[in-house]
């Protein structure tokens, strides 16, 4: 099935308010494998409404609107799109009552227009869509195979109309069944990871395959369209491992999940007591660990030792290994997790030291030069990275997920 979003609301095309609706419908649709072929977005503007409409109906057979479906005179979507499909709106006694229903319940006067809301397709036309999370119902007409679905504007009303009534009416609609795993890689960069994959994506069909770079992260994900769950997550989980023999260990999740979150769980499973001794993420590092439910049970001790002194004084870092090799050294990073040990005795330490900048760096010593040293259970481990230069703050997040990635390979 092929699909068309349409966006109704003057405040949109104002950059007024953010086209939120259009992003959550996307991806519903693309992940109950509906193609979604266009996105418009027009004013409150009936003749161009009806235009787009049409146009839209040449192409596909779905087209999803959101917004104008209020009491008010340029709420007018469900009106054209009755025209646009030939077919009739008539007023339904039963949308009437709940809305006036809504109108009691929360102590408010129904005013003369509102009734115009429960002017909703006849039955043989269309179906009715209740709002549970507000008052104008949405509905969908549906004629020679085509249907336009009419949803309201208001984000919270939109998705919970969408969850309870338009999915189910669309997997009615499908005989497939879609099945896929969200995989989440670290240390790869997207081209890389495309052209590493390449032979297995010309070659797709079903599953299919598609590769997502965010935030200096990639992930993959794996489709396929089925008679039946079991045949879907089959298909998926051979490809999978096709995809893990040749991307290996940078998969750190299998089911969309973060990497805070599959380290807290891996300390957490096994008992990993961790501390940790933060100089340049200034201790972004704890905030993102301490973000995770239930992770007092293992987390001890964060510090942020930014100054000199503070590596002396807190973690024994010792003035001539600061003089000789700089804070942000090998030596120094080794020093800070030798000292956070003694300190706090943690199984899982891990320190860092490194230059956000934008200022600060040197032709030796560059602005996103990190060095990362971790000890768990007396393994000690440490790594020189050179962060891109992004931005004081991307260097600080970046190299928060190097740390989390050293820790998760080392348990
Ligand atoms: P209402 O009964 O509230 O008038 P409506 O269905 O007529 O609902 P609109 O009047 O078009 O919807 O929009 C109501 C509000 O919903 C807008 O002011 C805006 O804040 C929000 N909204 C509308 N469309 C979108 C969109 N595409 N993405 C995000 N928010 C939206
Ligand atoms: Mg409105």
């Amino acid at each position: 099935m092929r699909s068309a979003i349409l966006s109704v609301g003057t405040e949109l095309l104002f950059g007024q308010v953010t086209n939120t609706n259009t992003v959550y419908l996307s991806q519903k649709l693309n992940f109950m494998g509906i193609d979604v072929m266009h996105h418009e977005t027009i004013g409150d503007n009936p003749e161009r409404m009806k235009q787009v409409m049409h146009r839209m109906l040449d192409e596909v057979e779905l087209i999803i609107t959101t917004g104008g479906l209020g009491p008010t005179q340029d709420d007018l979507t469900k009106e054209m799109a009755a025209e646009v499909m030939g077919c009739e709106l008539k007023l339904d006694q039963a949308s009437l009552e709940k809305i006036k229903g809504y109108f009691d319940r929360t102590g408010r006067t129904m005013t003369e227009n509102n009734v115009k809301q429960a002017w909703l397709p006849a039955k043989e036309d269309g179906i009715i869509l209740p709002n549970n999370g507000g008052t104008a119902p949405g509905c969908i007409f549906e004629k020679n195979g085509k249907a336009i679905i009419c949803l309201p504007g208001p984000p919270r009303e939109m998705t919970k109309m969408f969850e309870e009534s338009v999915l189910p009416y669309l997997q009615s609609k499908t005989n497939d069944v879609i099945f896929y795993r969200m995989l989440r890689i670290f240390g790869i960069g997207e081209s890389q990871l495309e052209s590493m994959l390449e032979e297995l994506i010309t070659g797709q069909t079903d599953p299919t395959i598609a590769t997502y770079a965010k935030e200096g992260e990639v992930s993959v994900r794996v489709t396929s369209k089925r008679k039946t769950m079991e045949e879907a997550a089959a298909a998926v989980d051979a490809m999978v491992e096709d995809v893990k023999k040749i991307i290996g260990d940078s998969i750190y999740s299998y089911d969309d999940e973060d990497l805070k979150d599959v380290v807290a769980k891996k300390l957490m499973e096994k008992g990993l007591s961790i501390s940790c001794a933060e100089s340049c993420t200034g201790g972004l590092f704890a905030a993102t660990l301490i973000g995770v439910d239930g992770i007092s049970s293992v987390f001890e001790r964060g510090f942020v030792t930014y100054s000199n002194e503070a590596k002396e004084a807190e973690l024994g870092v010792r003035h001539e290994t600061l003089e000789k090799f700089g804070a942000v050294s090998e030596e120094t990073a080794r020093e800070m997790t030798a000292g956070l040990k003694k300190k706090t005795g943690s199984r899982v330490c891990i320190s860092v030291t490194g230059i956000a900048g934008p200022s600060g760096g040197t032709e030796e010593k560059p602005v996103g030069l990190v060095y990362i040293c971790a000890d768990v259970d007396g393994n000690i481990m440490c790594n020189e990275y050179k962060v891109r230069p992004v931005s004081r703050n991307w260097i600080r997040s970046y190299t928060v997920m190097l740390m989390l990635n050293m820790i998760n390979r080392m348990i």
